[in-house]
């Protein structure tokens, strides 16, 4: 087989593009190493991304299915829900971030920069997360002020009898008081 045939076969397994010369690549899966956590916490983790490989320029690059799979080797290092877990706990539910965020009483900011991959959710959050995965738990955190419905205002009337009353109301010991049968 001729080199120019063999590089034609690789590049028609993919239609990416490289990012530096505009030519022709191919994808490879390699281990990528790399360090979490700093001084006596650092551990190395390791990954199979796939690698563009520039047929043309000889560049080699990750493009974001590697910065989320480096992303989800933390989360499982650390023993959290992924982005996509997250965001299959809230889809489950049919619910948008905005929904979610009510029921579960996290900001949406929050829910926002976790399934993006911006931030890992700390132990409580994570812990709730997965609480709210089993469906039992979910229509329970429903049913508790303040999920999915409207905020409360209050609008207080006080009539002139209720005035008087209180102006009147005084705590007595309670062996003065008559016991309502
Ligand atoms: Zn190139």
């Amino acid at each position: 087989m001729k080199p120019a045939t063999l590089r034609e076969a690789k590049y028609m397994d993919s239609s990416h593009i490289c990012d530096f010369c505009g030519g022709r690549t191919e994808v490879r899966q390699e281990e990528l190493v790399f360090t979490y956590g700093a001084g006596d916490e650092a551990v190395d983790l390791r990954v199979i991304v796939p690698v563009f490989h520039c047929l043309d320029c000889d560049e080699a690059y990750m493009g974001e299915e590697a910065e989320i799979l480096r992303h989800e080797a933390v989360c499982k290092y650390l023993g959290r829900l992924t982005p996509a877990e997250i965001k299959a706990i809230r889809e489950k539910y049919g619910r948008t971030q905005e929904q979610f965020a009510e029921v579960s009483g996290f900001g949406v900011a929050s829910i926002k920069r976790w399934e993006n991959g911006n931030q890992i959710q700390n132990v409580s959050a994570d812990r709730l997360l997965q609480f709210l995965a089993d469906e039992r738990n979910y229509r329970r955190a429903q049913m508790m002020p303040g999920s999915n419905r409207p905020r409360p205002t209050f609008r207080t009337e006080i009539s002139d009898r209720t005035s008087q009353e209180a102006a009147e109301f005084s705590l007595r010991p309670v062996a003065n008081q008559k016991l309502a049968a």
